[in-house]
């Protein structure tokens, strides 16, 4: 075993290992640095792999939304982070990136984003900073439970490595995207010490749908535009994507804890695809009452109705012959049945919901189970819809498992 006392600058502070570098772990640091001895470790060999993934298509830091609706986002668990939220709002999270050289920008749908768009830049000054100060990083060790002087890990060459430490926090992250490192190992971890964690479940995911091979062969990547999905009670505008084996994208995702709940339970689920979701029947039925001799089906839906070539093989994938009178068309298009038949692996899922329960840590986010051990980020049981609330409650929570560090150590010790 080889005992590591981390950077030896400043003996007089406290030691606090931070396991896990993505965005979680290294708020905490920046946090703590000041008067602590920080050492940051992952198991892959650099820092924020899916902060950067996340930021491929856009990095949505957060939202705009008054504070109310935006906690709302985050269902169950809204009354558990809403003082993490409000501490570190999302006017903080704006200000912090602005500070780091990159401003944010109010997008589409009021979704915000940094100035580059992207993760690189902003990831890249944040570890300038960290660097700046006297964060320690150290890849290669794989977190793998508690020794007596701190958190043990597994070396590159199989050893244990035990990190001297006052404090402990675990930034794990959730399960999805196990490439980045995310790979939810830990939960067997923290299960062995007897805390209660929830299955990690896929979120903001694809389903399964079985298509023919026709439609399949001929749409796998097409994107529905501008229509609205409807489960229940629950209707979304937005887009999807239709791939070889089902269907995802932003509409799909909002509905996705109803959508897996109800596949969860064994119910038939099937989404209601409303590929006019401006057009009111009426008006549709009287476009498509007009139909010209000998059309063809397609042709007809294309220009009566102004509908893509994907739109028509979907309303054929319904599952019927195509109706020819223009009301019972037009409701075919305002609500077109898909069946969906499993929920994608949690591997491509943008996130995962599930974690550790809230009722195993204090409201300082340190496990009651483990005293000096706390907690933040996706691993917490937690989910919310893309649009920025995931990476707001990972920092806010951070935030605040930093500021119970801080106390924790400050006060007395239980
Ligand atoms: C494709 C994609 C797009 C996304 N886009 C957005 C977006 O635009 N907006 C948004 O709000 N959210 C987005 N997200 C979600 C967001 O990236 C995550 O919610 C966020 O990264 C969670 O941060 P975290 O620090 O809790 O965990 P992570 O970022 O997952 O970091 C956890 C770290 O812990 C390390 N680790 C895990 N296990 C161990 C172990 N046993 N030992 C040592 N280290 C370990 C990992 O290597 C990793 O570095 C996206 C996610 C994906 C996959």
């Amino acid at each position: 075993m080889i005992l590591d006392d981390g950077p030896d600058q400043a003996p007089d502070r406290p030691r606090v290992v931070v396991v896990g570098a993505g965005p979680a772990g290294l708020t905490v640091a920046e946090r703590l640095a000041p008067d602590h001895r920080v050492t940051v470790v992952d198991h892959m060999a650099s820092a924020g792999r899916k902060l950067l993934v996340a930021g491929r298509g856009g990095l949505n830091l957060t939202h705009t939304e008054p504070l109310a609706q935006f906690l709302d986002r985050y269902g169950p668990a809204r009354a558990r982070l809403e003082p993490a939220v409000r501490a570190f709002s999302p006017d903080d999270l704006r200000a912090w990136s602005a500070g780091l050289g990159q401003p944010t920008f109010v997008g589409s749908s009021d979704r915000v984003f940094p100035e580059s768009f992207r993760a690189t830049a902003l990831l890249s000054a944040w570890l300038d900073r960290l660097d700046r100060l006297g964060v320690g990083l150290q890849f290669g060790l794989r977190w793998t439970g508690w020794a007596d002087d701190g958190p043990s890990f597994l070396g590159p060459d199989h050893e244990e490595v035990v990190l001297r430490a006052d404090a402990t926090v675990l930034a794990l992250g959730g399960g999805s995207w196990a490439r980045t490192g995310s790979d939810g190992t830990w939960t067997t971890t923290l299960r062995d010490a007897g805390i209660t964690v929830a299955d990690l479940r896929p979120s903001n995911c694809g389903f399964t749908v079985a298509w023919s091979a026709y439609f399949t062969a001929r749409h796998a990547g097409d994107p529905l535009k501008n229509v609205a999905l409807t489960f229940g009670d629950r209707t979304v505008r937005g887009e999807a994507m239709l791939g070889d084996d089902g269907i995802e994208g932003t509409a799909v995702y909002a509905l996705s804890p109803l959508l897996r709940a109800s596949l969860d339970d064994g119910r038939p689920t099937v989404l209601q695809v409303d590929l006019r979701p401006d057009v009111p029947v009426d008006a549709l039925a009287a476009r498509l009452a007009a139909r010209r001799p000998k059309e063809s089906a397609s042709r007809w839906l294309r220009r009566a109705a102004g509908l893509p070539p994907v739109a028509v093989a979907l309303l054929r994938e319904a599952g019927q012959v195509l109706p020819d009178d223009p009301v019972e068309m037009a409701r075919l298009v305002r609500s077109c049945p898909v069946t969906l038949t499993g929920v994608q692996p949690v591997d491509r899922a943008i996130s995962t919901a599930g974690g550790i329960a809230f009722d195993e840590v204090d409201e300082r986010f340190m496990l009651r189970r483990r005293p000096g051990t706390f907690v933040a980020g996706e691993m917490l049981d937690w989910e919310a819809p893309t649009g920025g609330y995931l990476l707001q409650a990972t920092f806010s929570t951070a935030v605040a498992a930093a500021a119970g560090v801080r106390d924790w150590l400050a006060g007395p010790r239980d």
